[in-house]
């Protein structure tokens, strides 16, 4: 019988992040990855100003810098006549004064590269969990298909569910969903960077009466979304990809000869969000963090910083009682949880109300035809300092708690 202290099933942000931080304070941790590879396209890639700071606390940083990046100082919100610089993360960090655009593949490859180095830490990829094992009324382990087709079990006092916005754990464990109801669906595809493009603030939105396009830049690509109410792909794809390439023409002509790849519908990854509440996130033995416990919407480019501040929590907090086999474990590993579920639901209660105002008032005004921003941000462009307490709130909004000494005084890799 496989027996770890914690088994965290999703090798996405919020599993890799939890994984590392677990096996860097000296416990038994296996992550399971359902896919075979963590090559991913059109996802969260923006790491926030305070979880850059936060990865500076483990000293991770550096590395996350040394790989192809890209950096965003500014949301710019462009309309046909003028640009709102609406929200400026200049000061949000005194090392880290922006975003920091990384592929996730890059980030994930960085972090259990880096969780790698510590004893307690296994990795398996297209283990695909299929089943959870209980005892008592506890969650304690899972089965799941491993990659020579085979059913494995392996067991822990904690099984932590970071399996995305469909989770399967989440299923299993039999958690209500509530929809919020969200207000835009996004048609995503990318073109290459070139080095004489212009300069744009690296997270910008360029509307025009009846449609709108977000730009991501990113090291090599720009990561292009063209925004439709939620309820109109039908009516997208009879349009067909003229109109998406029709805009980006007209709003960025720098683009030139790379949109012509661009030729029909199917070239387009839609990303439809159904901003998602659970009503509880625990169960004995088992917790959900990340997407899987609440789907934030791309809107503010927060849910991969989202994911990475829940497991930071949990981290904190699980690292040292995973360590206890007493007869007072359970209890305390469930009290923990009851802790961490009502921190970080504060936070995505928060982000995902403020997402469904933001996407019906967007949806509306895309269907009235007016593309300029709502009055709260056009002052804020119009006045720097509120401008920069806006990139700071969007920034801090995460609320990443800093890395304890459980995490940090971990043993030396080996
Ligand atoms: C198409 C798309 C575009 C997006 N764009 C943006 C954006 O622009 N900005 C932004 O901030 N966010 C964006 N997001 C959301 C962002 O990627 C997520 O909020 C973030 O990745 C959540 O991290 P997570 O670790 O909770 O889950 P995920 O990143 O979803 O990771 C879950 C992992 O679990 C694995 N898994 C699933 N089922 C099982 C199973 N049964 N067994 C084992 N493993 C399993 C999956 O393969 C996956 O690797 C986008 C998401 C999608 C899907």
């Amino acid at each position: 019988m496989d027996e770890q202290d914690c088994v965290v099933v999703g090798g996405g942000p919020g599993g890799a992040v939890l994984a590392y931080l677990l096996a860097r304070a000296g416990r038994r941790v296996t992550l399971l990855e359902a896919r075979s590879d963590f090559a991913r396209r059109f996802r969260g890639d923006s790491l926030a100003p305070a979880v850059m700071d936060w990865l500076d606390a483990l000293g991770l940083a550096d590395d996350v810098l040394a790989r192809p990046h890209a950096t965003a100082d500014a949301f710019t919100w462009h309309t046909p006549t003028a640009a709102y610089r609406v929200a400026d993360f200049s000061r949000a960090s005194a090392r880290f004064p922006h975003y920091v655009l990384l592929p996730q593949p890059e980030f994930l490859g960085l972090l259990t590269g880096r969780a790698a180095e510590y004893p307690g830490f296994r990795l398996e990829m297209s283990a695909r969990v299929t089943e959870l094992v209980e005892s008592d009324g506890r969650v304690c382990g899972v089965r799941y298909r491993a990659a020579d087709g085979g059913t494995r079990e392996v067991r822990a006092p904690l099984v932590v569910g970071v399996d995305g916005r469909f989770s399967q754990v989440r299923r299993l464990g039999g958690f209500e969903t509530e929809e919020l109801g969200a207000g835009l669906d996004i048609l995503w595809f990318e073109v290459p960077r070139r080095a004489e493009d212009p300069p744009l603030s690296g997270l910008d939105y360029f509307a025009v009466p009846g449609a709108a396009i977000v730009a991501l830049g990113q090291g090599a690509t720009w990561q292009l979304g063209y925004v439709i109410p939620t309820g109109t792909v039908a009516q997208a794809r009879e349009a067909g990809v003229g109109p998406v390439v029709a805009l980006a023409r007209d709003r960025m002509p720098w683009l030139g000869d790379r949109l012509d790849a661009l030729t029909a519908f199917t070239d387009l990854t839609l990303l439809n969000v159904p901003i998602t509440r659970l009503p509880s996130w625990y169960r004995p033995g088992l917790l959900l963090l990340g997407d899987a416990a609440h789907v934030i919407s791309p809107v503010g480019g927060n849910g991969i910083n989202i994911a990475i501040a829940d497991a930071a929590d949990a981290g904190n907090t699980l690292a040292p009682l995973l360590a206890n086999r007493s007869s007072a474990a359970p209890a305390a590993l469930d009290a923990a949880c009851r802790e961490i579920e009502a921190r970080r639901r504060a936070v995505s209660d928060v982000e995902q109300r403020s997402q469904v105002r933001a996407e019906r008032g967007s949806a509306g005004r895309i269907e009235r035809g007016d593309p300029s921003p709502v009055w709260i941000l056009r002052l804020a462009a119009a006045v720097p300092p509120i401008a920069r307490a806006f990139g700071r709130r969007s920034a801090s909004a995460i609320a990443i708690p800093p890395p304890t000494p459980a995490v940090l005084g971990a043993p030396a890799p080996r």
